[in-house]
């Protein structure tokens, strides 16, 4: 039997919250980031199932992304954040997806390509990464000859700090965004994140781009987390071991234990995206509070100890009584014990970060 370790994910669950976020939407349409492989969990599942389910416009960074979306959405609108390239223009044409236009140099590109479908035009309105600014965008507004050579269906742009809803960058960029819509006409209109489609129905427009939410991560700050875990990391337990008071742990033997303590060393590491940062080396172990990550094994939360390796992980599974431990062979990493964004946390980033990390060594299980 493999030792790779294992991902889950719950196709039910990810419809659930499109569902969901497609409800927090109201009038507008709600439509499904996919891009860095629909954030780890497979973009032909997720594209299928999403399809499947009523979602018909699709988001994802790069061309090559949109290919394969395109395999498995046929009728879907498909949208290349990244824009248009001279050397992309083959493979955009080939799968109908459209860009983004994030520049005049974009926007001349994809004018003067005579079979160019629909696009979206980008404005920047106050992040500084890609799009227009917001006085070329109100420029390009008046010139309706060239707006319809592009056959542009949408103007959009992106929000810095929707994560906190108070923020007073959000009213700065609303003015912005705002100032654009006013000059443009039958266009639609999209703005809000995740975020913004949870918290903020003034930024909703025409049409939500939710990403993270959909895959069950945290959007919002310092607020529960209203969407439902999507994925399941599972390791397995290769070695348990009972270690002796002083004896030390793993790499660097940062970790020193304090106590009698039993081990066990699971499948899985950093190669798979379990950052070393989660690592518990070099805290005073069990009495004190371990700074690093836990694993979920049966109902109990065993603290990882000493520094995370390549490929594997060992954790404290000393207050887990013999008879589960002798039938358990599996742990959970992150999923529905542990919110990945708790994880994220213990490794000091965030749940994006986590699970566009998870790499190719899982097995992939698809429920639904
Ligand atoms: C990634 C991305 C989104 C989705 O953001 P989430 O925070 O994951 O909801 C939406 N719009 C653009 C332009 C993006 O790059």
């Amino acid at each position: 039997m493999s030792t790779a370790p294992r991902l889950t994910i719950d196709l039910n669950a990810l419809v659930r919250n499109w569902l969901k976020l497609n409800e927090y939407s109201g009038k507008a349409e709600c439509s499904a980031v996919i891009k860095a492989n629909a954030y780890g969990l497979g973009i032909e599942p997720v594209a299928t199932a999403l399809s499947k389910a009523g979602c018909k416009t699709f988001f994802v960074a790069m061309a090559e992304e949109g290919a394969r979306a395109r395999a498995v959405a046929p009728d879907a609108r498909i949208f290349i954040l990244n824009g248009i390239f001279p050397d992309t223009l083959p493979l955009v044409l080939e799968h109908n997806l459209s860009p983004v236009l994030g520049n005049t140099d974009q926007i001349a590109l994809w004018a003067k390509n005579p079979q160019g479908g629909a696009c979206a035009i980008h404005v920047d309105t106050g992040m500084n990464r890609l799009g227009l600014d917001v006085e070329e965008a109100i420029d390009l507004s008046k010139n309706t000859d060239m707006l319809s050579r592009l056959n542009a269906k949408i103007l959009m742009s992106h929000l810095a700090c929707a994560d906190d809803p108070d923020h007073e960058h959000n009213t700065l960029q609303h003015e912005n965004f705002q100032k654009c819509v006013n000059n443009f006409s039958s266009l639609e209109y999209s703005f809000a994140n995740s975020a913004a489609t949870l918290s903020k129905p003034s930024f909703h427009y025409n049409l939500t781009r939710p990403g993270v939410a959909l895959y069950g991560g945290e959007a919002l700050n310092d607020v529960p987390n209203p969407m439902q875990p999507v994925v399941t990391a599972r390791s397995r337990i290769l070695q348990i071991r009972n270690a002796k008071a002083g004896e030390k742990v793993g790499y660097g033997a940062e970790a020193t234990l304090t106590c009698a303590t039993k081990i066990a060393t699971i499948s899985g590491g950093y190669a798979d995206g379990f950052h070393r940062a989660l690592s518990g080396a070099g805290v005073p172990l069990r009495d004190a509070k371990p700074e690093g990550g836990n694993v979920w094994l049966e109902g109990h939360l065993c603290p990882i100890l000493g520094r995370v390796s390549m490929d594997l992980i060992t954790v404290d599974v000393t207050d887990v009584p013999d008879q589960v431990l002798e039938q358990a062979k599996w742990v959970e990493l992150f999923g529905k014990n542990i919110a990945v964004d708790d994880a994220a946390r213990a490794c000091g980033t965030i749940g994006y970060e986590l699970l566009t990390s998870l790499g190719g060594r899982y097995v992939r299980e698809y429920l639904g």
